[in-house]
C-alpha cells in the first residue's frame, strides 16, 4: 500500500492510492457515466469532482505533488488554475479547513490565481493588414517593494487572535438551553483580514496595504491578420496581491471601421462609383491599398458593368493570421451613376439611341387602356439595397419607353 498524504482523490474514484493507471482509467470511465451532467443533471459537482481527481491522477508530475504533500501540493505546484478554487474548495472543503488554514489568509489557503484585467484594444484595419507593435500604458498593482508586500516591518504582521487569522468569527448563541445557533461573520477586529499589522510598524510606503500603484509599459504586437474580438495575453501580468499568482492582462483587439474597406473574415469589399460611359465603354481605376500600394485595374472596352454587380480582385484581401502570404480576396461593387435628367438634348438623343441595343418590342396597347402618370419616386438618402436600385432603373426604362422617340431610329 503505498502511503500518500492524503487519499480524497482516490476516494472519488473509488480506488485504492496503489491503483494502477489502468485501473484510475477504468475507474474514472464508469463514473463519468455514471454521472454525466448529460446523464445525470442532479449530480452537481459530482461530475467536475471525478474529472479533476482523473487529471491529477493520472499526470505524474501532479500525482506526485498530491501523494506527498495532498492539497497544498496541488495548489503550490499549480494545480490551481483559473477556475480551480471552486472545484479546490468542493473537494477539499475550502481554505478554512485546508492545510494552510489561517497561515496568511485564512480564507484563501494557497496561491489563489488573482483575476485578469480586460482591455479593449483599439486597431485600425491597416494595423490588421501590416501588424503593429505598440506601446501600452497600464496602470496595475504591484507588491510594495518597500515592505516586500508584507505590509511592514518583518514581524510586524500577528496572526488576528480574535478570528486565529481566519478573517471569520463563528459566534454560538444560545437560543434557548440545548438549543444553540451559529453564526460566521467577518472579523471585525482584522476586518476579514486574518491579520493585524501594528500601528508603528505599518510600511509607510503602502500603509500597510502591501500593494502600490505602478505604471507599466506593454509591448503589444498587433499580428497581420488579427480579427475583430481577438485576445492578446500578457500571463501573469495583472494586478499582484500577497499571496495571489497574478491573472493575465488580456488585451481585446477592437477593429475600427475603414473608410473604404469593409472586412469581412479575411476578404475585403468596397464600393466603386463609376459613370455610365465606364459601365459601358470601359475604365482604368486605381486602389489604394491598407499598405499604401496602388492597385491599378484595367476593364477593357466592350464589357460592361452592370449597376450594383461585383467583380473580384484574388489575393489582394486580408491577410492570414500566421499566414500572412495567404491572402483573402478583395472584392469591388460597382456603383453606377446614371446621368441626371435633361443631360442632352433631345436630338442628340436619337444618335444615341441608334448606338445603343435595340428597343424591346412595343407593347400590344388594349383600346380601353387608361393612361396614367409616372412620378419621382422619393429616394430614400444614402445607398439603398439593391433591389431597390433595381426597382428604381426598371421604372426609368418604362419612362423612355412612353416617350418613345426612337421610333425614328427604328424606321431608318
Ligand atoms: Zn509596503
Ligand atoms: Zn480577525
Amino acid at each position: 500500500m503505498a502511503s500518500v498524504a492524503d487519499t480524497k482523490l482516490y476516494d472519488i474514484l473509488g480506488v485504492s492510492p496503489s491503483a494502477s493507471e489502468n485501473e484510475l482509467k477504468k475507474a474514472y470511465r464508469k463514473l463519468a457515466k455514471e454521472y454525466h451532467p448529460d446523464k445525470n443533471p442532479e449530480a452537481g459537482d459530482k461530475f467536475k469532482e471525478i474529472s479533476f481527481a482523473y487529471e491529477v491522477l493520472t499526470n505524474p508530475e501532479k500525482k506526485e505533488l498530491y501523494d506527498r504533500y495532498g492539497e497544498q501540493g496541488l495548489r503550490e505546484g499549480g494545480g490551481g488554475g483559473p477556475g480551480m478554487e471552486d472545484i479546490f474548495s468542493h473537494i477539499f472543503g475550502g481554505g478554512l479547513f485546508g492545510f494552510m488554514g489561517g497561515q496568511s489568509r485564512g480564507r484563501n489557503g494557497g496561491k489563489r490565481r488573482g483575476d485578469d484585467m480586460i482591455h479593449p484594444l483599439k486597431v485600425s484595419l491597416e494595423d490588421l493588414y501590416n501588424g503593429k507593435t505598440t506601446k501600452l500604458q497600464l496602470s496595475k498593482n504591484v507588491l510594495c517593494s518597500a515592505c516586500n508586500g508584507q505590509g511592514g516591518k518583518a514581524g510586524a504582521v500577528q496572526k488576528c487572535v480574535a478570528c486565529r487569522g481566519r478573517g471569520m468569527r463563528i459566534m454560538i448563541r444560545q437560543l434557548a438551553p440545548g438549543m444553540v445557533q451559529q453564526m460566521q461573520s467577518v472579523c471585525t477586529d482584522c476586518s476579514g483580514e486574518g491579520e493585524v499589522i501594528n500601528e508603528k510598524d505599518r510600511c509607510k510606503k503602502c500603509e500597510g496595504q502591501k500593494v502600490c500603484k505602478d505604471t507599466k509599459l506593454l509591448e503589444v504586437h498587433v499580428d497581420k491578420g488579427m480579427k475583430h474580438g481577438q485576445k492578446i495575453t500578457f500571463s501573469g501580468e495583472a494586478d499582484q496581491a500577497p499571496g495571489v499568482e497574478p491573472g493575465d492582462i488580456v488585451l481585446v483587439l477592437q477593429e475600427k471601421e475603414h473608410e473604404d474597406f469593409r472586412r469581412e473574415g479575411s476578404d475585403l469589399h468596397m464600393v466603386h462609383r463609376i459613370g455610365l460611359v465606364e459601365a459601358l465603354c470601359g475604365f482604368q481605376m486605381t486602389v489604394t491599398h491598407l499598405d499604401g500600394r496602388q492597385l491599378l485595374i484595367k476593364y477593357p472596352p466592350g464589357k460592361v458593368i452592370e449597376p450594383g454587380c461585383i467583380r473580384v480582385v484574388k489575393g489582394e484581401g486580408m491577410p492570414q493570421y500566421r499566414n500572412p502570404f495567404e491572402k483573402g480576396d478583395l472584392y469591388i461593387k460597382f456603383d453606377v451613376q446614371f446621368p441626371e435628367n435633361n443631360w442632352i438634348s433631345p436630338d442628340k438623343l436619337n444618335d444615341l439611341e441608334c448606338l445603343l441595343p435595340a428597343r424591346a418590342d412595343d407593347p400590344i396597347i388594349a383600346a380601353d387602356a387608361e393612361e396614367v402618370d409616372l412620378t419621382e419616386f422619393e429616394r430614400s438618402q444614402g445607398f439603398g439595397s439593391g433591389a431597390r436600385r433595381e426597382a428604381y432603373n426598371d421604372s426609368s426604362d418604362e419612362e423612355g419607353g412612353h416617350h418613345g422617340p426612337g421610333v425614328q431610329c427604328a424606321h431608318q
